[in-house]
């Protein structure tokens, strides 16, 4: 039978109770049981002297022991003096019933494992494994080093070691090795059972380090075909998307030819080139997949405004995506402004929209009234049809996270078609990156931001310089600008990021009495989110104090001051995204940023990126060495682990290697990329079918 569908049970020692309780582990084929590597490693295959134990390090020794003793200092313990004659170790055992005191008696001889500590009467071991050696033949050392592995209750680490074992000496060789040869000696890397076998049983004195770090050829061999089948995945989709049909678009750019002619500005080189190579997509049989990611503030709204007429024009619908009710809010003042005027009817649906105004929603975008419907995820709930859509803008992914993504496009399918794609990003990430990432998409970047934007002046001060800022505050407000006052997230909690929001605001109205203070916050209701945010906009409102709620896509240009608090808290492209909300107008902007002493190192190094750089390029590529990509995109937020072994940031190196060695597997062998996708990605999560 096919080792990825063999069932746990296939394994002496595994009933049915035991298979139920490893699923919780996402062990479900003996396949798997050999992909579930072991977190470290013990050495049991070397017997140390104790005169040369140290703290911290796990050991086997053995020696007899001279001394036993049941003490109460603190609590009761049984302590044994065990020496071999290079030095002594003591034994402490908290729990112990009465036939291990009796064994563990003076003159016994016997083999121990366990974690050395530093006790009071010298190194010690805390209920180390024991065994006893005198009488019967002594005990063999293991041959190999011991993994350890991920366990859950109910599933002891010896009966996976067990399992493990089975797995691999009775069931490795149905392995099949997918990897052509010449590129294994190409990567000096080894097969995948010799790889498996090694991680699983690796031979005394392999580096461990090496093992856990991921730099070990095993580990590297490992992680590199779990990126390929990734690749893979990603690049099917995006051939079986390629074959299905697009909805026809057949206009001659008229609409888009008059919004561009009404807006009060041009449009920058960068968004007309990006724009022409979504129009020439548009014109395709098959639909568009195409990701554009440009900057904050680089223009990205107008450009989906663009390709939204372009579907228009030929009669079919369009949806635009927004993560946030807010966000969804202002494209929707923005496309009705844009659009309307054109004689096309916006609608916007989001979570808040209830009752006769949801059900007039419905009908408008279910008749194909509404051309343009903008919203939140509600977009793509149950109950939402569409006439016919042409077009699918996600706004902000990163937000999204890439299963959600996956699953979004195939909600908007429409029977045999299936509509264009559309999604944008303003976390840019570093080109081999995004050509793994986003494999099943075309790649636009807006490398440009519209004309006589200035960088924000950025500072970093302690709080304890809060004075000085309000009075800079008051002056900068007084002339005539507006500025925002951040409280971010400081717990995991909502409510307190809304007490310590509410709290500033207050402390700011006393501060500033002659000022128009407002805030703004998650908890608010939409409408009244909306009043506060049109009167920022129209400059009623000089100083905003909000929570991170206006961190995604706000847009007020005459906002050139922000205020910051707990900078250090932050994640470097969520302070790049914050401060994205200033410098948008013709202003010099300012952006201060409040930390509280003492900085760590990493809060130190954020905050001197953020004085240093305002590219979102450069952001991303000091994100990305800070942290790694799980939270740069967002697959963290959408709660699930993009791989098993692999690490975006620890193999980057590999990543043009993996997408070279796909296209080979592409092209020559064709039948390989089943299996290979299956066995890393499973039947179940494969992309597009999630
Ligand atoms: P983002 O890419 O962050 O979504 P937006 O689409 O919100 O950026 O655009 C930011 C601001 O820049 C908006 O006020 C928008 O009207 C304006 N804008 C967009 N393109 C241009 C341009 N070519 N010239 C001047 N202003 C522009
Ligand atoms: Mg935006």
């Amino acid at each position: 039978m096919d080792i990825a569908s063999l069932p746990l049970t296939a394994l002496k020692g595994v009933g049915p109770k035991l298979a139920d309780k490893l699923k919780r582990l996402n062990l479900h084929t003996v396949q798997d049981v050999l992909f579930h590597l072991p977190l470290r490693y013990q050495d049991r295959t070397r017997l140390l002297p104790i005169g040369s134990l140290r703290p911290g390090r796990e050991a086997v020794v053995e020696g007899e022991i001279e001394l036993a003793d049941v003490v109460f200092r603190g609590r009761r313990s049984l302590i044994c003096r065990v020496s071999d004659g290079t030095g002594h170790l003591h034994l402490r055992f908290f729990y112990f019933n009465a036939i291990q005191q009796q064994n563990l008696a003076r003159g016994r001889r016997l083999r121990l494992f366990g974690q050395v500590r530093f006790g009071p009467a010298g190194v010690e071991m805390i209920h180390p494994e024991y065994e006893f050696t005198d009488g019967a033949q002594a005990p063999k050392a293991e041959e190999n080093l011991t993994p350890v592995y991920p366990a859950t209750t109910g599933v002891h680490q010896l009966s996976l070691r067990k399992i493990a074992r089975q797995a691999l000496e009775m069931h490795l060789d149905k392995i099949h090795e997918w990897l052509p040869p010449a590129v294994l000696q190409e990567l000096k890397l080894p097969t995948l059972t010799e790889a498996l076998a090694l991680v699983h049983r690796p031979p005394p004195h392999t580096p461990v380090e090496l093992l856990a770090e991921g730099k070990h050829p095993a580990v590297v061999r490992l992680a590199f075909e779990e990126l390929l089948a990734h690749h893979l995945s990603l690049k099917r989709l995006r051939a079986r998307v390629q074959m299905e049909a697009a909805p026809p678009i057949t206009g001659d750019g008229g609409l888009t030819h008059q919004l561009l002619a009404r807006l009060p500005f041009q449009l920058t080189r960068a968004q007309q080139r990006v724009l022409g190579e979504i129009l020439h997509d548009l014109r395709q049989q098959h639909p568009m997949q195409r990701l554009v990611q440009g900057d904050v503030g680089s223009g990205k709204t107008i450009v989906a405004a663009c390709a939204g007429l372009g579907v228009v024009e030929s009669g079919l619908q369009a949806a635009i995506m927004a993560p946030t009710e807010l966000l969804a809010d202002q494209h929707l003042r923005n496309f009705t402004g844009w659009l309307e005027p054109l004689g096309i009817s916006v609608v916007g649906l989001s979570g808040k929209l209830n009752g006769h105004a949801r059900q007039d929603v419905l009908e408008r975008i279910g008749s194909g009234r509404a051309a343009i419907a903008v919203g939140t995820q509600a977009l793509f709930q149950e109950g939402v049809e569409f006439a016919d859509l042409g077009l699918i803008v996600v706004d902000e992914q990163h937000r999204f996270g890439v299963h959600q993504r996956l699953a979004l496009r195939e909600k908007g399918r429409q029977g045999a078609r299936r509509p264009h794609q559309l999604i944008m990003t303003a976390t840019p990430i570093p080109r081999t990156l995004a050509q793994s990432l986003y494999a099943d998409l075309d790649v636009s970047v807006i490398d440009e931001l519209p004309p006589g934007r200035k960088p924000v002046e950025t500072v970093a001060l302690p709080s304890a310089r809060r004075v000085d800022v309000v009075s800079r505050i008051r002056d900068a407000c007084t002339a005539g600008r507006q500025a925002f006052w951040v409280c971010p997230l400081i717990e995991e909690s909502e409510a307190l990021e809304l007490e310590t929001a509410t709290d500033m605001e207050q402390a700011l109205r006393k501060a500033l009495p002659d000022l128009r203070i407002a805030l703004i916050h998650g908890r608010l209701k939409p409408a009244e989110k909306e009043n506060i945010m049109a009167s920022f906009k129209r400059g009623e409102i000089q100083l905003l104090v909000a929570t991170t709620v206006i961190e995604v896509g706000v847009d007020v240009p005459n906002a050139s001051l922000m205020v910051v608090e707990n900078a250090e808290r932050l994640g470097l492209s969520q302070l790049h995204q914050l401060r994205g909300r200033i410098g948008r107008g013709a202003a010099e902007s300012h952006c201060v940023l409040l930390y509280q002493p003492p900085l760590s190192e990493m809060a130190r190094a954020r905050l001197a990126a953020m004085r240093e750089t305002s590219d979102g390029f450069e952001i991303a590529r000091r994100d990305l060495e800070m942290r790694g990509p799980g939270e740069l995109l967002g697959t963290r937020q959408a709660g699930m682990p993009l791989f098993h072994i692999a690490d975006l940031l620890r193999d980057r190196a590999l990543l043009p290697r993996v997408q070279s060695v796909a296209e080979l597997v592409l092209q020559e062998y064709p039948d390989r990329v089943e299996p290979i996708v299956r066995r890393w990605l499973g039947s179940a999560e494969e992309y597009g079918r999630v």
